[in-house]
């Protein structure tokens, strides 16, 4: 996929509390990045965690201001980018059922993602016509602003396909040949560094081995010194092999570029044991989770604060989905 400087950028984030490492690394810190160069829409999509979590909605308002928080916390500057609510700005909806008239079912059933999520979280019912559905409803999201740019990492660029082939069939359908209703999104390739939790597996709050971007100190501390390594390593003078380590990977992110190469060297000829390799990695760990939790606690002493930056970003976001469907019922004949 050809990468252009991307305009007009959409992303948005399932509600899911407080944020941990792999969030920030995977998707926050582009989007820090994306926000000095484009113009960026960033949301919670609420509507989204209802197409799995419909049974119980009860979490979701707090686990979005625990979100919103931590982006800001994070280095998301409202100024820059506007941070709205999926669920606030009504034409998401609109525009998902419009796209869903043109959107061959065989489309959403062939989505790997579809198929592989109901046996993963076998023990939800999600033989939904809602979730079935929400690759329509990603598609409405970025169409809705225009965007030309969605940032996403290598593996998700088959989503986006199928978010293009939507809005071409919209536009086909009910486009004259002139200025294409619908703007065709491209993926704007991100890098998505590793990053794993304390089990080894990928960083997930549903697999409970998540450090979030606030830790405690102590609890960080005690979290890391008791994560697995390379299994390899069952005493002081096993050599290892970082490649396979999920603390390896966190000097990566943390760590200066002479601790990340001391560690790649020294751990595969047994020169540094574990016990010391944690260690190393928690002095450059803690001082960025202590600066993430002086910076939400600044944010808890402002009450009213992140729902004021919300309700002026939900407010500038409806301005201009209303907008597209604006074009998008002339297009289709309702007005
Ligand atoms: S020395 Fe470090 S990188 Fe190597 S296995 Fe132990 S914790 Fe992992």
């Amino acid at each position: 996929m050809a990468e252009r400087e991307p305009r007009r950028v959409v992303s948005g984030m399932r509600p899911t509390g407080r944020l941990h490492l792999g969030h920030f690394h995977g998707a926050i810190k582009n989007w820090i990045a994306i926000s000095q160069k484009a113009e960026c829409f960033y949301f919670s999509a609420d509507w989204h965690a209802l197409t799995s979590e419909y049974k119980d909605t009860s979490g979701i308002a707090q686990a979005q201001r625990e979100m919103f928080a931590d982006w800001i916390a994070a280095g998301l500057d409202p100024e820059r980018c506007t941070l709205f609510i999926q669920s606030q700005v009504k034409q998401h909806a609109e525009l998902f059922l419009l796209l869903g008239m043109v959107t061959p079912l065989g489309w959403l059933e062939r989505v790997p993602t579809y198929k592989e999520q109901q046996e993963q979280l076998a023990e939800k019912d999600l033989n939904t016509y809602g979730f079935l559905g929400y690759p329509a409803l990603q598609t409405a999201d970025v169409a809705l602003y225009g965007a030309d740019a969605v940032p996403v990492g290598q593996d998700q660029v088959s989503h986006l396909e199928l978010a293009r082939e939507i809005v071409r069939k919209f536009n086909h359908t009910f486009g004259k040949g002139e200025k294409p209703i619908l703007v065709e999104p491209h993926a704007y390739l991100t890098e998505v560094p590793k990053i794993l939790g304390t089990d080894g597996r990928k960083m997930s709050k549903s697999y409970g081995n998540a450090i979030e971007l606030g830790e405690d100190p102590e609890s960080a501390r005690k979290k890391i010194m008791a994560a697995v390594t390379d299994p390899a390593r069952k005493r002081r003078n096993d050599p290892g092999n970082p490649d396979i380590c999920g603390i390896y990977y966190l000097h990566k992110a943390y760590s200066p570029s002479e601790t990340i190469d001391l560690v790649n060297r020294e751990c595969r000829t047994a020169g540094i044991g574990c016990v010391d390799c944690k260690k190393l990695l928690l002095q450059n760990l803690i001082p960025s989770l202590e600066k993430h939790r002086a910076a939400r606690a600044a944010l808890d002493r402002e009450p009213g604060r992140i729902e004021a930056l919300v309700q002026l970003g939900t407010q500038k976001a409806t301005r201009v989905a209303e907008e597209t469907m604006d074009r998008v019922r002339a297009a289709v004949k309702l007005t």
